[in-house]
């Protein structure tokens, strides 16, 4: 059986306004930054990469740490993940991966369309992205590290990948099957619990009605049991058990 940790490695604080949609309130709101790791199958599956110092440094973002020593933290060691399953391609998720030197990222086909296509370098959406970590892309592609998935899919036993769109063209959230019913690992699907729970969805957006049905589909996934994962929630320590210093178990 599977075993899920998400692992923080940088925090940023930011205003309601600036975050949710259509938000009036300006109040503080302060963003984790994870990535997740699977453990318990026949190798390490990490989902998204994080970044590296530059971004951090660029974006004024507190409290950085490596997204590999986090999972050196783990448990893991850096070159023994041969399978990370990506997101999206907003920096966040995707500017650490060459962190990872054995990893092939799993990336749906339409987000790596949407970013070599017309609109990733317009204002609405450039703020988002790392140009020199998107451009290795092509060369990673070309070394069969990349592989494009479209839609839904199983990639191990237990734990898929759900095409649902919304925030990015091609975003996919994942789910694990554990011993305590399924995870939701829902990144920027729902960056917060606030998104999912009260359906309010963020200002970074390619179709608003790809997100609001991505909040449906997380709730069909996690059934029950409701282990859901937001993206971006501090609150992820506190509905889960915290096991080390920015290492969260999630089951
Ligand atoms: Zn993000």
């Amino acid at each position: 059986m599977y075993e899920v940790y998400a692992l923080k490695y940088a925090e940023r604080d930011t205003t309601k306004c600036q975050f949710f949609y259509r938000e009036a309130s300006h109040d503080p709101l302060t963003l984790h930054y994870f990535v997740w790791l699977i453990l318990g199958g026949p190798h390490p599956v990490l989902v998204d990469t994080g970044f590296l110092e530059d971004d951090a440094r660029a974006r004024h973002i507190r409290n950085y740490v490596s997204p590999a020593a986090m999972v050196e933290r783990a448990g893991i060691k850096r070159g023994d993940v041969p399978m990370a399953l990506i997101t999206h391609l907003h920096y966040d998720h995707w500017a650490g991966h060459s962190l990872f030197p054995e990893a092939q990222y799993w990336i749906q086909g339409e987000e790596v369309a949407f970013w070599t296509g017309p609109f990733g370098s317009t204002p609405a959406f450039r703020g988002s992205a790392n140009v020199d970590a998107l451009a290795r892309l092509v060369s990673l592609n070309y070394a069969n590290r990349i592989r494009v998935v479209e839609g839904d899919r199983e990639v191990l036993p237990g734990i898929r990948v759900h095409r649902v769109g919304g925030h990015t063209a091609g975003l996919q959230i994942v789910s694990v099957k554990t011993a305590r019913g399924t995870v939701v690992l829902t990144s920027d699907a729902s960056h917060f619990y606030h998104n999912v729970e009260t359906r309010q969805p963020v200002q970074i957006i390619t179709s608003l009605p790809e997100m609001l049905t991505a909040f449906e589909t997380i709730h069909e996934l996690a059934g029950a049991e409701k282990l859901i994962v937001a993206g971006h929630d501090p609150q992820v320590a506190d509905r889960f058990k915290r096991v080390d210093d920015g290492i969260v178990k999630i089951a």
